[in-house]
């Protein structure tokens, strides 16, 4: 009794019991906690023997008490450790297995058996040759014999799998190999991820780009067929039309004198419709070539490009009275010569010829940086356009006024806006009906080689 209230008290009936049987049997083997006066708790292993005089009435006990509090303290450790270990292993969301290096499962985790179709059970009854998309055994066992003996301690890969319904199941799989103080291996950890859904959307999206690729490819290809259609269609037009203007010419000469006015206008009206006929087919001719030239771009600088269409408007500038305001310097961009000048000229001679015939035509060219793109700008006060026909006036063929008023085939804006996709840039245009349009160019600025 005085040992035993030393004793923690949830070890006394353990205490007391063995004392009982000891007196029984002869003998004692017991582990239990007790308290040191200075109130640390300890554990003790006691055994031993009892030993009796000769009436058989036990005298004393004989035997053996060893301090156990640090063993059982790491065992204590190592239980809650392990517990630990179950609960990530049983719980966690990847499917996990543990296995032998003859390839035996040893467990496996309920993340695992859901991802693949099967029961626990049903799992440890198959094979991971029988589990394995067939194509995958001899590269992934291949990887595996190589892990057991290189002495490699993990690798990540990915194989297939087929699920119980027959379905194949894409996993990325990490495994790693816990060794033997002697290096020999212990077992071999496998963290399985389903990644079957990235798989198909991946697939998906490989054979959407490739019919992409495809749609591109066969719309370079109708475009370049169209454009050639164009180049030779124009081509061959302006030779019979020729023909009419100068048999028309032929006529009228012919009949001299004897034309009376009335046929005259008629020859007139015809021969008009040649000349328009054949503005048309060269505009059509300058837009099927617009961005097809071939050679590289190059650095252009836009002052000379601006001077050169000046030049070129000079009759055109002068019969207006309009007042040209251009900045001194322009930006340096990567384009072709011959199309940007070609963009000006269309864009200065529409803000000349679209004026307001109430006031002085003025039109102004500058530009700004926008970070990644010069932005340049030619800006009128002529008639303006609606909002509703901002993308339209940039179409081929599309005007918004009738031949009488304002002479032009449709094809300028839509030329430009070729020259302006061809070097990489964009073109817009903002303006208000009565008070004037502004035109804007962006390209984008030209990184150094
Ligand atoms: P075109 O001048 O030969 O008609 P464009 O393609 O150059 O052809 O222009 C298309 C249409 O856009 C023009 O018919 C005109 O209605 C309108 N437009 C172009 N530039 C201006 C401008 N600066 N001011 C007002 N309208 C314009």
């Amino acid at each position: 009794a005085a040992i035993l209230q030393h004793v923690v008290p949830e070890d006394q009936k353990t205490f007391e019991h063995c004392f009982e049987t000891a007196l029984h049997t002869g003998e004692f083997d017991l582990e239990c906690g007790i308290r040191h006066p200075d109130q640390t708790r300890h554990f003790i292993s006691a055994h031993g023997k009892v030993i009796f005089d000769d009436t058989a009435r036990p005298v004393h006990m004989l035997g053996t008490v060893r301090d156990i509090t640090q063993r059982r303290l790491e065992q204590e450790q190592l239980r809650t450790s392990e517990e630990r270990m179950r609960f990530f292993f049983e719980r966690q969301l990847v499917g996990t297995a543990i296995t032998s290096p003859q390839k035996e499962w040893l467990h496996v985790n309920d993340a695992l058996c859901r991802m693949l179709g099967y029961s626990c059970d049903e799992l440890y009854g198959r094979s991971w040759e029988e589990i394995t998309h067939p194509d995958d055994i001899a590269p992934s066992f291949a990887r595996f014999e190589r892990l057991i003996a290189n002495g490699i301690d993990e690798y990540t890969t990915e194989k297939r799998f087929i699920r119980k319904d027959g379905t194949v199941v894409y996993a990325e799989l990490s495994v790693g190999c816990v060794r033997n103080q002697d290096g020999s291996v212990a077992y071999i950890l496998t963290l399985l991820v389903d990644v079957t859904e990235r798989k198909y959307i991946e697939a998906k999206n490989r054979i959407a780009n490739r019919m992409l690729a495809q749609q591109a490819e066969q719309l370079k290809a109708a475009n370049a067929e169209l454009s050639q259609f164009a180049s030779v269609a124009s081509h061959d037009l302006r030779a019979p039309l020729r023909m009419v203007t100068s048999y028309l010419g032929l006529i009228e000469k012919k009949l001299g004198p004897g034309l009376d006015a009335e046929m005259r206008q008629f020859i007139g009206f015809a021969l008009d419709g040649t000349k328009r006929m054949d503005a048309l087919i060269v505009g059509l001719l300058e837009y099927s070539r617009t961005g097809r030239n071939g050679a590289p771009l190059e650095p252009v600088p836009l002052s000379d490009v601006v001077r050169d269409s000046l030049t070129i408007l000079e009759d055109t500038i002068q019969t207006a009275g309009a007042v040209v305001n251009v900045v001194p310097e322009f930006p340096v961009v990567k384009g072709d010569r011959i199309e940007l000048i070609r963009m000006f000229q269309n864009l200065i001679g529409n803000a000349i010829k679209y004026r307001d015939a109430n006031r002085t035509p003025e039109v102004s060219v500058g530009w700004r940086d926008d970070g990644s793109a010069w932005v340049v700008w030619v800006k009128d006060n002529g008639i303006g356009i609606d909002p509703k026909y901002f993308e339209r006036v940039f179409a081929i063929f599309q005007r918004l006024v009738s031949p009488g008023q304002y002479e032009g085939s449709g094809i300028g804006l839509a030329v430009c806006k070729k020259a302006a996709e061809h070097c990489g840039g964009r073109i817009w245009v903002e303006s208000v009906v009565g008070e004037g349009s502004t035109f804007l160019v962006a390209f984008p600025k030209m990184v150094p080689d």
